[in-house]
């Protein structure tokens, strides 16, 4: 049990998935923050320094370092608005990406049509210039990462304040151990898989009790499952993590999936005591300075 502890943490570590906080509400009424006293100092976080960046540097696209420690150049906005997908909690300015992220979200909302899935919520994506966050999630730092709501978009364009303050819905039952089916749908599954199957894509992560629903509902075709990762949080969205793309060689990705769909035992943990009630604890202070990032993002900090 301790060994599996011990793994865990260091799994923790190395996705660099923190717990998701998609259903924070936002604000229409975002004041910009106080600028820092020491901006200089070798201690401030790094967060604090790409939390004030409100564009992105006009570079070539390229993707720095790991998915929980990096930057970001040449990043590109989502349209708040297309055909088949709307940016949700606009206030945050997080619909930033890698052109390739960019290419898979469009492309995503596009066949998500074709299962059924009337287009994507989009959640957090990264901030202009990629970096650390001053709220919620450890990855989303290079422009890889995004969180899909599990709450179709309606056949109508939201408000501001709808995109704001809108929740998405819970899909994991209230003893943890399922999907609540009151909500959950196949399309859901549909849905995931057809993110799981692009090329693109490297990992998605889900609530263990997704990932179980996933595990009944695949099918005979379950060679995409392994990519589909348990994680804690993410009740309410997916997490789709993209690929580095393969001129950026400074983005450092994470090593194929383990063999096997990631079913049956490998599942249990999940919804052992231990993990579903966990004793409470302190989140996690991320204090990291700017000189704990690749070096490249200096540049990409001080660019005009
Ligand atoms: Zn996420």
């Amino acid at each position: 049990m301790m060994r599996l502890a011990f793994g865990l943490v260091l799994a923790l570590l190395s996705a660099g998935v923190g717990p998701a906080l998609a259903q924070d509400p936002g604000t229409l009424d975002k004041k910009p923050l106080p600028p820092l006293v020491h901006p200089d100092s070798p201690s401030t976080p790094a967060k604090e320094l790409f939390g004030r960046k409100t564009e992105p540097v006009p570079l070539a696209a390229r993707s720095i370092g790991f998915y929980s420690s990096g930057c970001l150049a040449g990043a590109v906005a989502l349209p708040i608005n297309g055909p088949t997908w709307q940016v949700m909690r606009l206030s945050r300015n997080r619909n930033w990406g890698h052109p390739t992220l960019i290419g898979f979200l469009e492309r995503l909302a596009e066949s998500a049509k074709k299962v059924g899935w009337n287009g994507l919520l989009v959640g957090d994506m990264s901030q202009p210039r990629g970096g650390p966050m001053l709220t919620g999630h450890a990855s989303h730092q290079v422009g890889l990462d995004a969180d899909i709501w599990l709450t179709p978009m309606p056949d109508r364009k939201l408000s501001a304040e709808e995109r704001e303050f809108m929740s998405a819905v819970n899909m994991v039952a209230e003893d943890r151990r399922d999907v609540e089916s009151k909500v959950w749908t196949h399309t859901r599954t549909e849905l995931i898989r057809t993110a799981a199957q692009d090329a693109d894509v490297e990992r998605i992560f889900v609530n263990a009790a997704i990932k179980k629903a996933l595990c009944r509902e695949a099918g005979p075709d379950r060679s995409w499952l392994a990519k589909v990762r348990p994680w804690w949080g993410h009740d309410y969205h997916f997490h789709v993590r993209i690929r580095c793309p393969a001129d950026n060689p400074d983005c450092h990705g994470q090593p194929p999936p383990a063999e096997g769909e990631g079913c049956g035992s490998e599942l249990n943990w999940w919804f052992s005591d231990g993990v579903l009630h966990p004793p409470p604890s302190a989140p996690p202070k991320r204090t990291t300075p700017l000189a704990a990032l690749p070096p490249a993002c200096r540049q990409v900090l001080v660019a005009p």
